[in-house]
């Protein structure tokens, strides 16, 4: 490894070479932490991007009910970077491991000492046969893209009564509650408009329950019920028939809709796939789950959505594992031994519609409970509905451009999952007992 020189005042010769692929949330918040750790002659930072739009993705559950338009959710890329990082717009063609060298569609070849992976998802419509044929964009949509979400909203607007079905093809997709937080909103939007009463709302999963782990699943789906969405579950897509307006399953079940919000099936980026030993089949980078050390090589770490790792794909995810992964870089480039800070923290806010959202934080061992955050004492409820909690939703975002981005710590929301203030289902149990 390459000493840094000191003194100059761009990158030294004997810079380190740190180059980012992806410059989405993962990417810019890491750039921004490293060169806050670095001094820009002892560290030359380059992010590579295809485009210059960063979206703040949370926004796009927004857009489709007129609630947040696309012009407050995008910025550029570059200017969420700090000033010495290098932003170059360029597609990534190809990783090559073994020279440490990273090949850009330009023809621009960038040699590293250390890697990031952070190029996140592609959604992949195509792969559920007939979801891109007759009906893609006229009575079956995605919010999961900018485009999509545009459609969509324009579709809603039109929307004058039938059956709506959400769904979500298969897992692993970006945060896995959104699909939920769709469903109510349209309740909501649906009540407001006055048409509640000529909409059938139909959640349909994949999954045996509305949620991945028990406590949220049984919360979540009396919810649903609450409000009148049907809850569908282990009803895997296997086709689309958009001219029909048919979901049909592998097993050859059908659930009919008017209007289809799906979730597409998503992958790793395709260059991952062309770079030998970088990835797994689907395209993810596997890496320690506690080091965020890619599996592929010792100076290649990965984060975000791109990274396979047994944790949902969020952004919250991304920011907590940006902190140990900046420490483990710098430690990885001072030859000391990495440390293994990341604990799996997930923390979202789900929103529930009329000005309110549930709360859930969880980690590797510890599934969503309830309880309140950030601890016993504080003032969001978990797994309960609040308007604090909705309140929290929306200020999200301006935390995420000023605050998150920018590589700043944010008192209050620590890295690690915080133990006190969860209600353990054995726990919660005892209480009901004693409770006269
Ligand atoms: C509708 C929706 C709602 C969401 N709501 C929430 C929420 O409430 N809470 C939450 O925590 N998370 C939420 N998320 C998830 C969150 O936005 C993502 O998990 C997060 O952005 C992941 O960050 P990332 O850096 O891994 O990927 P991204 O931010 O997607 O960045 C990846 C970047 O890589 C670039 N890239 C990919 N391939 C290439 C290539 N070959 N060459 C060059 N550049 C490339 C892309 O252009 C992109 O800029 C939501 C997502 C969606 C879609």
């Amino acid at each position: 490894m390459p000493a840094p020189a000191g003194g100059g005042e761009t990158p030294g010769e004997m810079a380190y070479r740190i180059v980012i692929l992806g410059g989405g949330t993962g990417g810019t918040m890491v750039a921004n932490r490293l060169r806050r750790r670095y001094e820009p002659e002892e560290a030359a930072i380059t992010v590579v991007d295809r485009d210059d739009h960063h979206v703040y993705q949370p926004g796009l559950l927004f857009v489709p009910f007129g609630l947040a338009s696309v012009e407050e959710i995008v910025r550029p890329r570059h200017r969420q970077l700090r000033p010495g990082i290098e932003f170059r717009q360029d597609e990534v063609e190809r990783v090559a491991l073994e020279e440490g060298r990273v090949l850009l569609a330009g023809g621009t070849e960038l040699p590293y000492d250390v890697l990031v992976v952070a190029t996140g998802t592609v959604l992949q419509p195509e792969e559920t046969e007939g979801l891109t044929g007759p009906g893609w964009n006229e009575r079956a949509f995605t919010f999961y893209d900018v485009p999509g979400a545009e459609q969509l909203a324009r579709a809603l607007e039109a929307f004058e009564g039938g059956r709506v079905v959400v769904n979500l093809i298969d897992l692993p997709i970006k945060c896995p509650v959104a699909p939920l937080e769709f469903a109510f909103l349209a309740d909501w939007y649906f009540t407001e408009r006055g048409l509640r009463d000529r909409v059938e709302l139909a959640f349909v999963t994949p999954l045996d329950a509305a949620f991945t782990t028990p406590v949220a699943a049984e919360r979540l789906a009396g919810l649903l019920a609450e409000k009148r969405i049907e809850l569908v579950t282990e009803f895997a897509t296997g086709r689309v028939d958009g001219e029909r307006g048919l979901l049909v399953s592998w097993d050859e079940r059908e659930e009919r809709f008017d209007l289809l919000v799906t979730v597409p099936l998503h992958g790793g980026a395709p260059y991952v796939a062309r770079s030998p030993g970088l990835g797994d089949d689907l395209g993810f980078v596997p890496a320690d789950p506690r080091t965020l050390q890619s599996r592929a090589a010792p100076n290649v770490f990965a984060l975000g959505d791109a990274a396979s790792l047994p944790i949902s794909k969020a952004g919250s995810v991304t920011h907590f594992e940006a902190e140990t992964l900046v420490e483990n870089v710098a430690r990885f480039l001072a030859g000391a031994e990495l440390e293994p800070g990341y604990d799996g923290h997930a923390n979202c806010f789900i929103e529930t519609g009329f000005g309110k959202a549930l709360l859930i934080d969880f980690n590797y061992e510890t599934e969503p409970l309830p309880g309140r955050f950030p601890t016993a004492l504080g003032p969001l409820p978990l797994l309960r509905e609040s308007r604090l909690n909705h309140l929290g939703k929306l200020m999200f975002q301006w935390l995420y451009w000023h605050v998150l981005l920018p590589g700043r710590d944010l008192p209050g929301l620590p890295a690690q999952m915080p133990a006190s203030g969860k209600e353990h289902p054995a726990a919660a149990a005892r209480k009901e007992a004693s409770t006269p």
